[in-house]
């Protein structure tokens, strides 16, 4: 069974004025955590206190519950707007398939093998697609694992192709996004993540690391925080020496995120 969920059948669900406050509340990044298995919908809506909302997609329409008092009362409040909008933009196809089965690696190596003749478009499409179907499931940790491999299969891809094309950085990007979010919202071991995303950005010289690493800093725990300072604290002594050198940079980098991990550690004991 396979449902269409589109703005249309949101703006059916609600009255007009309730879609517009609920697309207010999804414009303003309300939504806090979202979960989707198949057909059903589960995420917590920050606002006066955080509000628990379901969506169902049923062959006759979209059904919401909601623990807001206008939710109490039966009726698809600005919440269930919100969540559904989120729903619809994470599910990009907008095709929401009640028996989506995650991909599996063979599956994704399938999808990202570079195709001959190279199409770019119809490439990224079925890239995309595979993504899509990572991004919907409510698989956290299953997720987590299979993305970062999509991620090292759409890298290895690019470096056999020599000409540059954006399309394998979007899709890189989009890949980190999924991780990250599937790490934020599962319960990844906490050394082997920190092992992955230090890795990363080892990968990278560093670049960026100071945003992108403790973002992860919530997943990760104390176990996951220590091994990810005892990472980057080797990364640091391998750098070679010498005054004003062209490691400078990433000696900088580096020490940021060791700063950000003692900050976040402070906090948390708080
Ligand atoms: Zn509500």
């Amino acid at each position: 069974m396979a449902i269409l969920l589109t703005e249309w059948s949101i703006r059916g669900a609600a009255d007009p004025r309730t879609f517009d406050r609920g697309r207010d509340v999804f414009e303003s990044g309300s939504i806090r955590r979202i979960l989707v298995e198949g057909e059903t919908v589960t995420a917590t809506v920050a606002g006066a206190r955080p509000y628990r909302v379901r969506l169902r997609l049923t062959d006759g329409g979209l059904e919401g519950v909601c623990d807001c008092p206008q939710g109490q009362d039966e009726v698809f409040c600005k919440h269930c707007v919100a969540t559904a909008l989120a729903w619809m933009r994470g599910m990009r196809s907008s095709i929401v398939d009640a028996h989506a089965v995650l991909p599996d690696l063979s599956e994704l190596r399938q999808a990202i093998r570079l195709p001959d003749p190279w199409h770019a478009y119809s490439y990224f499409e079925r890239v995309n697609a595979v993504l899509d179907r990572l991004a919907g499931s409510g698989d956290a940790d299953a997720v987590a694992d299979l993305v970062e491999h999509a991620r090292l299969l759409l890298i290895e891809a690019s470096e056999a192709r020599d000409e540059e094309d954006s399309g394998f950085t979007a899709a890189v990007t989009r890949c980190e996004e999924i991780h990250l979010a599937a790490c934020l919202a599962g319960s990844p071991d906490p050394v082997r993540l920190a092992d992955t995303v230090v890795t990363r950005a080892r990968s990278l010289d560093f670049e960026d690391a100071a945003e992108v690493v403790p973002a992860y800093f919530p997943a990760l725990g104390r176990a996951g925080l220590a091994r990810c300072r005892e990472l980057l604290e080797a990364a640091l002594a391998d750098l070679p020496g010498g005054p004003a050198s062209v490691f400078d940079s990433r000696r900088y980098a580096i020490a940021a995120v060791l700063d950000a991990a003692a900050e976040h550690e402070r906090s948390a004991v708080r």
